[in-house]
């Protein structure tokens, strides 16, 4: 065992996400930088561990039976920024938060990312899946983004080769670990960064009360006119916002608001999100997401995909 690296043993992984839930790592380690990672890398190596990587753990459903392996806790956490007065790159680490550099960035009057204001995580969880909200993403400001590949090589990706699409990346297969990346922002009044913070601060306020894991499924991206879900349910046209249906509203159509199992409901404000209401177990969370499935290809004919990945 390492000595320079703190390997904990049996570490409650609820305590690691926003949802409250999930078994213990039979390992779990924070790394600060890369030679950190490198070392815990080769640890899960020599001792035949799978391994994950945990950001800020608030777009995981932790298995109650945990993880039997090495969660690695990106903690790396340093910032660079060149400022030239009408733009400004941020080179970062992927353990910052998104949140800093929303803050941080709006307040020197640089546009690009102050429509995430309130989505908890990382900067590497954020590029990992893409996140978005108010019709933008991260994936706007993103230059380049530096990672540790399977060989343990570092490499440096373009905008393009990260594979951006709608709430995700090459990331999400590739197994790659994001170490850093290059963001660019633009200078703005501070008038118009204003308004769309105010707008997501607007959402924030309506924040939910209880543990959760933000929105559980990926809203439906309608195909074009042949799309067979409007020929089928022509009234869902004027559901369309930014060429997407939001499956809360169908989650609702279906019935399925308030709907509990155990610890676990659907939220009765946004029924695409499942809350915690006090010792929900990951298992209560999958019936509901199962019973959502369901009803959804049973009205409608569509298959939902998750956007919270499952460890
Ligand atoms: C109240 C609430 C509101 C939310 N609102 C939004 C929203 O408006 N829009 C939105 O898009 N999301 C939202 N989310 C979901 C979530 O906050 C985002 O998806 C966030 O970007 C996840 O970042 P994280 O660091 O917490 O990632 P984690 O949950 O820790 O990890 C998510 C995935 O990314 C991978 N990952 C993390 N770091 C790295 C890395 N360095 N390298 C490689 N892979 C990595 C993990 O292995 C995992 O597969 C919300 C969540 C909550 C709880």
């Amino acid at each position: 065992m390492s000595k320079s690296l703190n390997f904990q043993e049996n570490i409650n992984l609820a305590d690691y996400t926003t949802f409250r839930i999930g078994g213990t790592a039979r390992y779990f380690v924070a790394v600060k930088n890369k030679e950190e990672l490198m070392e815990a890398l080769r640890f899960a190596k020599n001792n035949s561990l799978p391994f994950f990587i945990l950001g800020g753990g608030s777009n995981l459903l932790v298995s109650d039976s945990g993880f039997n392996g090495l969660a690695i806790k990106m903690q790396n956490e340093s910032i660079k920024m060149q400022d030239d007065g009408k733009k400004c790159k941020i080179i970062c680490d992927a353990g910052v938060l998104l949140g800093k550099i929303i803050i941080e960035t709006s307040r020197l009057g640089y546009s690009g990312a102050e429509w995430g204001f309130g989505i908890p995580g990382t900067i590497g969880g954020a590029i990992c899946g893409n996140a978005g909200r108010l019709g933008q993403d991260i994936s706007q400001v993103v230059e380049s983004v530096t990672v540790l590949d399977e060989g343990l090589n570092i490499k440096t990706l373009s905008k393009e080769e990260c594979g951006f699409g709608y709430r995700s990346s090459r990331f999400k297969e590739s197994k790659e670990i994001i170490l850093s990346a290059s963001l660019l922002f633009i200078k703005k009044e501070p008038a118009e960064i204003e308004a769309v913070l105010n707008e997501a601060k607007a959402a924030v306020k309506q924040a939910l009360p209880f543990p959760s894991a933000g929105c559980v499924f990926k809203n439906y991206k309608v195909k074009g006119e042949s799309d067979e879900l409007l020929k089928n349910h022509p009234e869902l046209i004027e559901r369309i916002r930014g060429g997407k249906i939001g499956v809360g509203y169908l989650i609702d159509q279906c019935g399925l608001k308030g709907k509990q199992v155990g610890g676990a409901k659907i939220w009765e404000n946004h029924a695409n999100y499942i809350i915690n209401l006090g010792g929900a177990k990951a298992q209560d969370v999958m019936a509901l997401i199962k019973m959502a499935k369901e009803a959804i290809k049973n009205k409608y004919g569509i298959e939902m995909e998750e956007e919270i990945r499952y460890i």
